[in-house]
């Protein structure tokens, strides 16, 4: 038996996986558990669903992590955290279930439907690898369709694509089905004008980019346009039933594949043997030191942490930077053995991109637009995803998207079931 205090982290995320290197394994016996065994870096998902990316390079397995470097010492469980009971000092996944002295609540979000409780069934979202997959999927079934189909009206609906959020995944997962239309279309699929394709992007408030500066919204928006993306603002989606996108002002707009980057929740599981109520956004509300209030023991941080200070008077934002900071300052209270420092975000900026050559970066002391934004974007990307091989080969198929115009990577590999020809999904 380990004499050392277990501690157990839910979620490989920025967050978890950030912690889980800087914890002290000589002083404590260290598990993480996720859902997959892998960790993945969602800033670059659309790429996947635009088919710019594959899966696999910008997906690293925690198991090889495990056995290298910071990391080293600590445990990896695969399986679905559904329930903690801090009672028993437990986690429950579909598989087993995994004690802890002391928890930390890394999971992050899922995407919030606001209510819309059939919504999630007739959307695509991005929130996971196999989500960016299902979406690409969908993208290359449905201009393989529009290829073969003769009907002019039929095959406009099979590619009326609509957006719904102006956030940074909404824009620039816009902006890549833009790019498909503006060079892809033309080259690889012939047999569809390139005006049989539409994306429309929708915001509910006034501008695109709105945690932005009001000169980035006027520029992605420029971009967008400039890739026959249709900008609609101020326009709250309120239903999509029949393919029909309602909005609360009463305009229709018809779309077979509505992409929904409009919000997202605190990760859903329960907590036995405590009444804790969830904070805004479903997060764990935590004091300045990511201790969940009202908790013993237990840590949230990263996106499913509700923390406010003076700065932050509703919470941080939710971005990788938070989470990786707050793992920072979290492992070094628990290797510390005390809590004497509260976080203070370190806000380096954010950025979008918006196809080539044209992204838009608030940075601390500096705005950039244009090649300069998109150049610093590549970069800032690289130099976060995890291992040498994945940015070696996430670097090689930029560059040659980038002189060719095209990518290998628009297969469409539909999963199957035994007996093979029959497809997951099919009734
Ligand atoms: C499409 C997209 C684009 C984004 N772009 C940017 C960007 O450009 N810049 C930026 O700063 N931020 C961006 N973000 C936000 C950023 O990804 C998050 O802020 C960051 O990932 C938060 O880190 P986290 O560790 O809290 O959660 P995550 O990174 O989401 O990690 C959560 C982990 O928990 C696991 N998990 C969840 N629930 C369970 C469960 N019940 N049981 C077991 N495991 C579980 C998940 O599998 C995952 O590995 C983007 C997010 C998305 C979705």
């Amino acid at each position: 038996m380990s004499e050392r205090e277990r501690i157990v982290v839910v979620g490989g995320g920025f967050a978890g996986l950030e912690l889980v290197k800087r914890l002290d394994k000589r002083r404590f016996d260290v598990t993480l558990v996720d859902r997959n065994n892998f960790h993945s870096f969602p800033p670059l998902f659309y790429q996947i669903a635009s088919s710019g990316l594959d899966p696999g390079s910008i997906s690293f397995p925690f198991r090889r992590e495990m056995r290298k470097g910071k990391v080293k010492g600590a445990r990896f469980r695969m399986g679905e955290v559904s329930s903690v009971d801090v009672v028993n000092r437990t986690v429950m996944t579909q598989y087993e279930t995994v004690p802890f002295d002391r928890l930390v609540i890394a999971a992050g979000t899922t995407n919030n439907f606001f209510g819309m409780t059939e919504l999630y069934k007739r959307v695509f979202t991005l929130k996971s690898t196999s989500e960016a997959i299902r979406c690409r999927n969908e993208i290359l079934d449905r201009l393989e369709r529009a290829s073969v189909c003769r009907e002019t009206e039929q095959r406009r609906r099979l590619l009326s694509f609509v957006v719904v959020g102006g956030g940074p995944t909404g824009v620039e997962v816009a902006g890549a089905i833009g790019e498909m239309k503006r060079y892809i279309l033309q080259r690889e699929y012939p047999d569809i004008p390139k005006e049989d394709l539409t994306i429309t992007i929708v915001e509910g408030t006034d501008r695109l980019l709105r945690t932005m500066s009001e000169n980035a919204s006027r520029e992605a928006e420029e971009y967008l346009g400039h890739l026959m993306v249709d900008v609609k603002l101020q326009k709250l989606m309120k239903s999509y039933e029949n393919n029909i996108v309602t909005f609360s002002d009463g305009e229709e707009l018809y779309s077979e594949m509505v992409i929904w980057t409009a919000g997202v929740t605190g990760e859903p599981f329960s907590i036995v043997g405590a009444d804790v109520t969830r904070g805004p956004g479903n997060r764990f509300v935590t004091d300045v030191y990511n201790r969940v209030k009202g908790l013993d023991g237990v840590y949230a941080v990263g996106d499913i942490a509700y923390m406010t200070d003076d700065v932050y008077q509703h919470g941080h934002p939710q971005m990788a930077q938070v989470a990786i900071q707050q793992a920072r300052l979290l492992a070094r209270h628990l290797n510390a053995g005390g809590f004497i420092e509260p976080f203070r975000y370190k806000d380096k900026g954010s950025m979008a991109t918006v196809g080539r050559n044209r992204a838009v970066a608030d940075l601390k002391h500096i705005h950039l637009y244009g090649r300069p934004a998109w150049i610093t974007w590549m970069f800032v990307h690289l130099i976060s995803i995890l291992g040498m091989r994945n940015k070696l080969t996430v670097l090689i198929n930029w560059i040659w998207a980038y002189c060719t115009y095209t990518t290998s990577l628009r297969l469409l590999l539909h999963p199957t079931k035994y007996p093979l020809r029959s497809r997951w999904g099919e009734k």
